[in-house]
């Protein structure tokens, strides 16, 4: 079998184009302009880039975009109080703290100080226990983008035996919820669990969430699942002083027995800042008193 690719490039696109719509809708009926405020304290190349690639869709989908760089020295009281700035600015809906911050910053604090109705990141403990005991919530929006994209090869999760690889609080934990609410039967495993592969192979949907690069193989997988690939690492290309990104899956393998199957890059990566926007354009509604967006 030859997997079906899942196009997570061009899926993220096509939401973009639904929530730029959004934002035109919220405009012209309500005079509500979504702004997303992203906070980047210190240097770190990863986040620089990160955060550039945020602010420019954000930009693109017709929000406001609010850039907020602090030096790497900055100090917790400082940081504290721009994001209670933040919290208090009619103009911001959505508050993203880039992570990792310089130590001895406290990101745990610093997340916690963000008022849960702008929270667009989900990782508020008020989010992440609203989305355990499936009240609304904004959802991290990493695993938004994976349940978004398995539905695209199987509209209805129902009854699915999904396998989450990895518990984290960003992706494996949310994803649980997530899969529940959409009547999954899953299983989430660790460094602990044993015998993975043969878990694995029992999945209907699996996910794999782990950092580790190419660690499932081909033989985990049941023939015919899905394979949703959240991994990205940096590892050596075959060019010298060159280095490329994989997933977590070892693609060429999988792709083989899987029924469908994210790649790396252009997977999961673009449906996260994707699914940002949605979560911006969500909290901009919420706090404006207005019904759901279509998105
Ligand atoms: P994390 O916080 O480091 O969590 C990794 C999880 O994998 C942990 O639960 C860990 O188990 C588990 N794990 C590690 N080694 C394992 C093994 N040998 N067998 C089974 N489980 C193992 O990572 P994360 O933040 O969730 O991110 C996971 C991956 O997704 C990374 O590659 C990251 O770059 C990527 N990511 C991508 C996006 C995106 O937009 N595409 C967004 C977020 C993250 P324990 O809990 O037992 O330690």
């Amino acid at each position: 079998m030859t997997a079906r690719i899942i196009d997570g490039k061009a899926i993220a696109a096509e939401l973009r184009g639904k929530v730029a719509n959004e934002v035109r809708r919220l405009s012209t009926q309500h005079g509500l302009t979504p702004g997303l405020a992203v906070v980047l304290a210190g240097n770190n190349p990863a986040s620089q880039s990160y955060v550039g690639s945020k602010a420019k869709v954000t930009v693109e989908t017709g929000m406001r975009s609010f850039d907020h760089r602090l030096p790497e020295t900055v100090d917790r009281a400082e940081l504290l109080a721009l994001v209670n700035k933040l919290n208090a600015d009619p103009a911001v809906h959505g508050i993203l703290v880039q992570l990792p911050l310089p130590s001895p910053l406290d990101a745990q604090e610093v997340l916690l100080a963000i008022d849960p109705a702008k929270d667009v990141d989900g990782f508020h403990p008020v989010n992440a226990g609203r989305l355990a005991v499936g009240m609304p919530a904004l959802v991290p929006c990493t695993p938004l983008g994976c349940i978004m994209l398995a539905k695209t090869v199987q509209p209805s999760l129902a009854g699915l035996d999904a396998v989450v690889i990895g518990r984290s609080n960003i992706v494996g934990k949310p994803l649980l919820q997530l899969l529940l609410a959409e009547n999954a039967t899953v299983t989430v495993t660790h460094s602990r669990t044993r015998d993975l592969a043969a878990v694995c192979r029992r999945a209907d949907l699996l996910f794999a969430a782990i950092g580790r690069p190419e660690m499932v193989r081909g033989d985990w997988i049941k023939p015919g699942a899905t394979v949703i690939d959240v991994g990205i690492n940096r590892v050596p290309a075959a060019t010298a002083g060159k280095t490329r990104l994989v997933g977590d899956v070892a693609f060429a393998e999988a792709s083989q027995v899987a029924g469908a199957i994210t790649p790396v890059p252009g997977g999961v990566g673009p449906m996260t800042i994707a699914c940002l926007m949605v979560n911006t354009v969500r909290a901009a509604c919420a706090l404006a008193g207005l019904p759901a967006p279509a998105v």
